[in-house]
């Protein structure tokens, strides 16, 4: 049987290798922890998650494959629909369009600017910040009161950077396959809600991972590949690390290695805390301007985590990156304390991650496809979620693509 080399075991190189499994002798390589991003921390009473929280049910190839590693997920509360902006003061969401017309949230200026969008010509030519994406279809109010905290929350980034047409391809397709957005969301029957119900498992993310590997024959093997000429012997490479970890591992090939480096990651810090009654009860919240790019209400979302998780830094305070561990736990609390107006956490956990998403810049995905033409040509697979898509879920059904691809070119 040929041998199969995966270099990072995070959800990426894990779900590939379970795939993979039947066709090829595999090995995965990890320098740190097996999970990555998806590592649930256990403290007393508590789990804290260092990086994903859950995935949305919309992916059908994550839950095909928690079904075929014998794993059921757990849908998050009823409680965990209601979810808040932080303007000043917490302004709850919206969820209905009814709701919308009535809600503090936005000015009636702003609302009415918000319905023109099924009048507004659609760009499909060429590459859009989301800054200008979202004022010009649906308004500069919009933009400020609800783009802003949306893209902190999922890229910890600030929207004027960002491209479009990388971080929210589905929606660019919506604007140019309908005209509108709004026009599309009708067609499509989706009511403006939310697509899919947000999903995690009792113990944490990390019982997939655990899962995964029980359900995968290879050999995985604790140590960080310095060098690609370091496994030598393999008939094929997968590098399944972070852009900037493969750039150190493809050195050698210079002009693929000065690509990887271009993608630039935001800092992130995660710190659990718990408060006795902690309002608001709901997923969490969102902020405009705060170094707390959001907090997450877990104890309220899924059984068993019992704490919050505070957000902060991103491209928003990238200096939390030379922050020491008190200095960040210290300016979260703060940050609850403006926010929520609790006070007196009863446990402190914290997690920086120096290099925690990559940011979609404008550009992204040009360069991506200079970086797998590169690859291509050197004969490597490079695999994560640094290229075509950030999500847990996008890292899961980019893993079904790899196999089919890897299978066929063998
Ligand atoms: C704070 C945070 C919150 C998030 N929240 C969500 C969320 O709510 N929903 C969602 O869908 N997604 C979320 N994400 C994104 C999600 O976690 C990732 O998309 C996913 O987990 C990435 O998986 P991956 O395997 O591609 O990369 P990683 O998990 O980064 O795995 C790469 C692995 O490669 C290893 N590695 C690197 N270099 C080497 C080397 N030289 N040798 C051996 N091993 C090496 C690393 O140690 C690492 O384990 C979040 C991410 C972060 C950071």
């Amino acid at each position: 049987m040929k041998k199969l080399a995966i270099i990072g075991g995070g959800i990426s190189g894990l779900s590939l290798a379970y795939l993979l499994q039947d066709n090829f002798e595999v090995s995965v390589f990890e320098k740190e922890k097996w999970g990555g991003k998806a590592y649930t921390q256990r403290v007393d009473d508590y789990l804290f998650e260092e990086g994903v929280n859950g995935f949305l049910s919309n992916q059908p190839k994550t839950l095909e494959l928690c079904e075929s590693i014998g794993i059921t997920p757990i849908k998050a509360n009823e409680n965990s629909k209601k979810r808040y902006i932080y303007d000043d003061k917490l302004i709850e969401i919206p969820t209905k369009p009814i709701k919308f017309l009535t809600s503090p949230i936005m000015s009636l200026k702003g609302k009415l600017r918000i319905l023109m969008e099924f009048f507004v010509e659609p760009i499909c030519d060429r590459e859009e910040s989301v800054k200008d994406f979202a004022i010009r279809r649906l308004g500069k109010e919009f933009y400020e009161k609800m783009m802003i905290p949306m893209l902190a929350g999922i890229y910890a980034s600030t929207p004027e950077i960002t491209s479009m047409n990388a971080a929210f391809p589905k929606l660019k397709k919506v604007e140019c396959e309908y005209g509108s957005l709004f026009k599309g969301m009708i067609k499509l029957k989706r009511g403006g809600e939310p697509s899919g119900e947000l999903h995690s498992f009792n113990f944490g993310m990390s019982e997939m991972i655990d899962a995964l590997k029980r359900a995968t024959k290879a050999t995985f093997e604790k140590k960080e590949i310095k060098d690609i000429e370091d496994l030598n012997g393999f008939d094929k490479i997968v590098v399944a690390t972070e852009s900037f970890n493969a750039a150190k591992i493809l050195k050698r090939y210079k002009k693929l290695s000065d690509l990887l480096e271009k993608i630039k990651f935001n800092p992130v810090a995660i710190v659990g805390l718990d408060y006795e009654n902690i309002k608001p009860v709901g997923f969490g919240i969102l902020t405009i301007k705060e170094k707390a790019l959001g907090i997450l209400m877990d104890k309220y979302i899924f059984p068993n985590r019992n704490g919050i998780r505070v957000m902060l830094g991103g491209a928003r305070f990238p200096e939390i990156k030379d922050m020491n561990e008190n200095e960040i736990i210290d300016l979260a609390i703060r940050e609850v304390e403006k926010i929520t107006g609790a006070k007196n956490p009863k446990i402190t956990w914290c997690k920086l991650h120096k290099k925690a998403i990559a940011n979609y810049s404008l550009g992204h995905q040009k360069l991506v496809d200079e970086i797998f033409e590169e690859s291509e040509k050197e004969g490597i697979y490079l695999h994560g979620n640094s290229y075509k898509g950030i999500s847990f879920n996008d890292c899961i059904k980019n893993s079904y693509e790899l196999a089919q691809k890897i299978i066929r070119e063998s």
